[in-house]
């Protein structure tokens, strides 16, 4: 089944506020929580979809990802895979008076408490546009590019510290990466600034990457460009986005395509229509011509004598490649009435018009038989 739009799940306008999003879920999530609904499996999927929702649309570098490609955007970023993920953020929503709840349902993966926060994250998924030729569209190419994306750093192999020094647990927060604030009745937690939220500090930087860990870097690669692709897909290339922080797994790449129109070539679908000019005395005995394909051959193709303008032949497998076969290609006969005539030619069309006896009185023709 395919996933909804998480905003859709939510009930929220995709301008949604933080805030907003927050209390569309908090509501969600109190109404469907499992233990209000015991054994009921549908409120128990409503509640995960919300979650999932909630998860990707509260990350500030989920949802952008969410935004500009959907739900491929976030797959391998822990979008909906890893619950645990989720319940980081519950004790923020509920201010801790349902934390016992989620506690026993999510078997107390809650993230709270001293311990060092887990901080590698896949890195960033990278977008490059491409324009291709129509025929490396439909018969598919290979295309090298060449874009920056951050690598793990050499020196430091990623995790950031000079060599053989290492990390410390952060003192301000001692690794949770959150400090705590009393306002008033409230407890409010916030971003450690001593380590930036990571939980731990390095002493001792790396020259070359500052401490990052990672390095931007040139790279070339190689894009296959399957056969049919359309204008507007992408091509998604595995773990050859950025390096993530302290040594987690890259993000993607993902390649997005622009086809090029041809000068005398469409397409639809699986199939290519081409338009070809014929003569009025082609179109009136018939004829054979040869016609050009996608593929740069010429091909033979007969017209029927009587053959009315616009009409269209239909030449099997010289279309798209689909799947081991090929679409058709479609000749659209365009009938050419000469603006000028020689003397000779003028002559034997009078003599024409004479013999077939032509009216002065036609008879309208139903629109609907235009169609074509
Ligand atoms: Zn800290
Ligand atoms: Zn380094």
């Amino acid at each position: 089944m395919a996933k909804r739009d998480y905003y859709e799940v939510l009930g929220v306008q995709k301008d949604a506020s933080k805030d907003d999003i927050k209390k569309a879920y908090r509501k969600l999530a109190i109404q469907y929580h499992p233990d209000k609904n015991p054994g009921n499996k549908a409120a128990e999927e409503k509640f995960k979809e919300a979650s999932e929702a909630y998860e990707v649309l509260s990350d500030d570098q989920k949802r952008p990802a969410y935004d500009q490609f959907g739900h491929a955007g976030v797959e391998g970023m822990g979008g909906g895979q890893d619950f645990s993920q989720a319940f980081r953020g519950f004790e923020d929503i509920f201010g801790g008076d349902l934390g016992g709840i989620f506690e026993t349902f999510f078997g107390g993966h809650r993230g709270s408490g001293g311990g060092q926060r887990n901080s590698v994250r896949q890195g960033a998924n990278l977008r490059y546009d491409i324009e291709i030729p129509f025929k490396d569209a439909v018969f598919g190419s290979k295309v090298e590019i060449q874009y920056s994306r951050n690598e793990s750093c050499p020196t430091c192999k990623g995790s950031g510290a000079a060599g053989g020094t290492g990390k410390k647990v952060c003192p301000t927060c001692q690794g949770s990466g959150q400090v705590r604030h009393s306002q008033g009745f409230f407890s409010v937690a916030s971003t450690c600034h001593s380590c930036g939220g990571e939980g731990y500090i390095i002493e001792h930087p790396c020259k070359d990457c500052g401490g990052s860990g990672a390095q931007k870097k040139r790279q070339k690669i190689m894009v296959t460009i399957p056969p049919g692709v359309e204008d507007g897909r992408r091509v998604v290339i595995r773990q050859q986005g950025d390096v993530g922080p302290n040594g987690g797994p890259a993000g993607d790449l993902y390649v997005f395509i622009r086809v090029k129109p041809h000068e005398y070539f469409e397409r639809q679908g699986e199939d290519l229509y081409c338009a070809v000019p014929i003569s009025v005395t082609q179109a009136s005995l018939g004829a054979d011509i040869q016609v050009p394909t996608l593929d740069g051959k010429t091909i033979k193709v007969k017209i029927p004598p009587g053959i009315q303008n616009g009409k269209l032949l239909r030449i099997r497998d010289e279309g798209v490649p689909s799947g081991g076969r090929r679409g058709c290609l479609y000749i659209k006969v365009i009938v050419q009435i000469p603006a000028k005539l020689s003397k000779r030619g003028r002559e034997l069309m009078e003599e024409l018009s004479k013999v077939e006896g032509e009216v002065d009185t036609p008879k309208p023709i139903p629109l609907s038989e235009l169609a074509q």
